[in-house]
């Protein structure tokens, strides 16, 4: 089976192309953020993909679309109870009001929040936020550590920051990536994924066959990983061409 991938913009949506040994296109829409994946036959040309796509864009649209209202659907109150995630793990959170300074801590399977009485929602979030930024602010010293020698390039500094369409990214000019602050939700290895990802970006800017045997070799399980960040495809269609 080929592993030749291709990466294409069809009316402003990044399109990200795998080429297998199939008999039909197939288009996935991938929650969170709508990414696009086709596995497509072998035999078609990237003018014959485009054309597909361009053919079911409206149906594209209408994924994606769902797909953030799904996302605001669930927009958490900040209230005690709530499922919170953090490192991949499920906690209940639990506010307690008191004065003192706003602090986040964990206690077995609870995440508490303690925060002055009268916080609001707006408050409540903006400090688990600030959390959650730490935590990746905390694990990232020992991750570009681990990788810098194995990919040869030095990162220069990071942000974290809320990022509506992706993952992480790179610029490899100043040698800084940026990191989605939704990566402390996630499993551990998912955020060790997407550094060695933005770090393979600093020897290779484009997502073509060179960037996917970099990181092969780095990460051999780097699908696995990427899977289970964006988790089973929200759509998904097949058809003859
Ligand atoms: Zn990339």
């Amino acid at each position: 089976m080929s592993t030749a991938n291709a990466c294409m913009r069809v009316s402003g949506i990044g399109v990200d192309v795998i080429f297998k040994d199939i008999k039909n296109l197939h288009i996935g829409v991938y929650p969170p953020f709508g990414r696009v994946r086709v596995a497509a036959p072998e035999r078609l040309t990237e003018e014959a993909i485009r054309l597909a796509i361009v053919q079911r864009l409206p149906w594209i649209k209408k994924q994606r679309d769902r797909l953030q209202n799904a996302e605001r659907q669930s927009a958490r109150e900040m209230v005690s109870g709530e499922s919170h995630y953090v490192w991949g793990a499920r906690l209940r959170l639990e506010i307690v009001e008191g004065p003192g300074r706003t602090k986040i801590e964990i206690a077995g399977s609870k995440l508490r929040l303690c925060a002055p009485p009268g916080a609001d929602a707006e408050r409540r979030r903006h400090v688990l936020d600030a959390w959650y930024r730490k935590q990746i602010k905390g694990a990232m010293p020992d991750l570009v550590k681990k990788w810098e020698p194995t990919i040869g390039n030095k990162v220069n500094g990071w942000t974290v920051r809320r990022m509506k369409t992706k993952w992480g990214s790179c610029n490899p000019k100043s040698g800084r990536i940026s990191l989605n602050l939704e990566l402390a939700k996630k499993h551990p290895g998912c955020l060790e994924y997407i550094v060695v990802h933005e770090m393979t970006h600093l020897r290779e800017r484009a997502h073509g066959d060179r960037f996917t045997v970099l990181l092969d070799d780095y990460l051999p399980n780097w699908r696995a990983l990427r899977d289970q960040l964006n988790q089973a495809p929200l759509a998904h269609e097949e058809w003859s061409v």
